[in-house]
């Protein structure tokens, strides 16, 4: 195969989402105020900036005050201001508001905005490259490189993107182009939620030592253009409660955004144990409850989406830096997930990155370690935000009386400032109990109204990969999905994936399971990766530019 070319800059970032972004804007910004220059790149997976963009989402526009004081004359897409509050306990046929006097202030969204985060990232783009920095998408980042000479040695040294025109066998098809090498003095790592290079730059440095283990929750969205009489512009719902069990975390966000658009969403925590358990179709069925139905009634679903969250908060937080790079955003975990909210945390963790970054180069220091940035981070109102949610998960998660219960006595009485610190103790993947001791779930079939299957759920995501690659949901041992997964848990993959791509297919007479991976129907949601119980399916980067094409999530 022919030699990769390389480039060199100050800064390369792996991830155009809020806190790749906001980094790229931020070092630009302080390379004018001190008219030092330096030289940034941004690397996007996706086939335009926004593209695999996945949010509810209603933002704390706090840090983008901070990036952009004048953000409004700069035309940012932010429109939708929040003028309600609802929180709706949800049983079958029911719903109870939580009196607004009542609700912790995590739950007030107050001087936030309904948005798409997906156009605010396209606006960001926009606002990076007009400051000069340079952004790629369609390009995945694929391999970290390393220094492995001299001084540098063992720290990062930059990035490679995946080749293109490699085909399904793994040999080079007549369309083969070799990746391209990025190096840098520092590169910032913003891939989101269970990125997967920062996943092995968590292993390759020890960063989780000492911090609890990362929990996750799968959020589904939809977006839907409903009947003008019923869309009240800035109206937030949240609900708790059916249908699901009351051991199980998870709850739903209903946002009315402009234009009559609501995006609705679903949200359930992957420490679930009840292998039987699919968020998809709970969340088709919640969107069943008369108080939410009635709003998509004579409306018109016109996307639909998902992807992980990282929820663990402060405790799972692994160290941020490493030599030659840092974590930033949710590649790291700063997501408030009291508030369901991480683009505010995602921009002002990418922020700091960036200033410690910008103070190193222009002291002349490269590939080492950015101690001030974790050291801003603890002095940061940030931190602050995420010290006083912390409890949030780990109460939630023993259930929803308990749960809203000690979360009313933590946020309400304590303020979140009380004595106690809970921890997370087990990772998703170990949470699933054997068939044998589970209970199915009979759930009813999609009206095509309301509710609906997942093919033609993914058709509306826009995804596309080139079919001609190797599959990018890799098993390290391919006799554990039927060995292990079918006999112990009945394939739970079938169920947790929100995009049909694992289905245990099997010969006319019922004999011979085996695996089949729909790799082209990934919506890059990565909860394969995080709730496989044996760990043994890894997603790496598909070749550039595959995956959804997300209008405005
Ligand atoms: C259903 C749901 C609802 C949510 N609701 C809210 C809300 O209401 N308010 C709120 O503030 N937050 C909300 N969040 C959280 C918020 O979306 C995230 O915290 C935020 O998007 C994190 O920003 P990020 O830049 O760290 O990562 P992301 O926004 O995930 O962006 C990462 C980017 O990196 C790219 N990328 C990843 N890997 C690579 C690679 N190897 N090479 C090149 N590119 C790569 C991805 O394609 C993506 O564009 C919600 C999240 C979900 C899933
Ligand atoms: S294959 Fe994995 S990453 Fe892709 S959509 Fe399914 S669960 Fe998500």
């Amino acid at each position: 195969m022919s030699e990769r070319e390389s480039m060199q800059y100050d800064v390369v970032i792996v991830g155009a989402g809020p806190a790749g972004l906001a980094a790229a804007i931020r070092l630009k910004q302080l390379a004018a105020e001190h008219q030092h220059e330096v030289s940034v790149c941004v690397l996007e997976k996706g086939s335009e900036v926004g593209a695999h963009i996945l949010s509810g989402a209603v933002m704390d526009p706090r840090a983008l005050n901070e990036l952009f004081p004048d953000w409004q004359e700069l035309d940012a897409p932010l429109n939708a201001p929040v003028t309600e509050d609802r929180f709706l306990f949800l049983t079958e046929t029911t719903a109870f508001k939580v009196p607004n006097a009542m609700l912790p202030a995590c739950f007030r969204n107050h001087g936030n905005y309904v948005i798409s985060l997906g156009n605010v990232c396209r606006w960001l783009g926009r606002q990076a490259e007009a400051l000069g920095v340079e952004v790629f998408p369609g390009f995945a980042a694929a391999e970290v490189l390393y220094n492995e000479e001299g001084e540098l040695s063992g720290s990062v040294k930059g990035v490679a993107t995946g080749d293109m025109g490699i085909g399904r066998d793994g040999k080079p098809t007549a369309s083969h182009q070799p990746g391209m090498e990025l190096h840098a003095g520092y590169t910032l790592f913003a891939e989101g939620c269970r990125g997967h290079l920062g996943k092995q730059l968590q292993e390759r440095y020890q960063l989780r030592a000492g911090a609890d283990p990362q929990v996750y929750g799968i959020g589904l969205k939809e977006l839907w253009e409903i009947r003008p009489e019923k869309h009240q512009q800035g109206l937030v719902i949240h609900t708790a409660g059916w249908p699901l069990a009351g051991d199980t975390y998870g709850g739903s966000f209903c946002y009315h955004m402009e234009d009559n658009l609501v995006a609705i969403g679903f949200v359930v925590g992957l420490g679930y144990s009840n292998p039987y358990l699919s968020p998809y179709e709970e969340f088709q069925r919640y969107k069943t409850h008369p108080a939410i139905r009635t709003f998509l009634e004579g409306g018109k679903r016109i996307a639909y989406g998902a992807r992980a969250i990282a929820a663990g908060g402060l405790q799972s937080l692994p160290k941020l830096v490493f030599p030659g790079g840092a974590l930033i955003g949710d590649d790291a975990g700063f997501l408030n997930a009291s508030r369901i909210k991480g683009s505010h945390a995602a921009i002002k963790s990418g922020m700091l990155a960036a200033e410690s970054a910008f103070s190193a180069l222009k002291s002349g220091r490269s590939a080492d370690e950015l101690a001030s940035y974790p050291e801003a981070f603890r002095g940061s109102w940030l931190h602050d935000e995420l010290h006083r949610a912390r409890n949030f998960k780990p109460w939630m998660s023993r259930g929803l009386l308990t749960g809203t219960l000690m979360v009313g006595v933590d946020q309400v009485v304590f303020g979140g400032r009380a004595p106690w610190t809970l921890h997370h103790r087990h990772a998703d993947h170990e949470t699933l109990v054997p068939k044998s001791g589970a209970r199915p779930i009979d759930y009813p079939r999609p009206d095509g109204v309301i509710t609906f299957d997942r093919l033609s759920s993914v058709f509306i995501s826009n995804t596309n990969h080139n079919e001609d690659q190797p599959c990018h949901l890799t098993l390290k041992d391919a006799t554990v999905p039927i060995r292990v997964n079918l006999e112990r848990y009945d394939a739970p993959e079938q169920r947790y994936c929100p995009a049909g791509v694992y289905e245990i297919v099997r010969d006319a007479d019922g004999a011979n399971p085996r695996l089949q991976i729909n790799a082209q129907n990934c919506v890059h949601c990565k909860t394969c990766d995080i709730k496989d119980p044996g760990q043994n399916i890894v997603w790496v980067t598909p070749e550039g530019g595959g995956g959804p094409n997300y209008p405005n999530m």
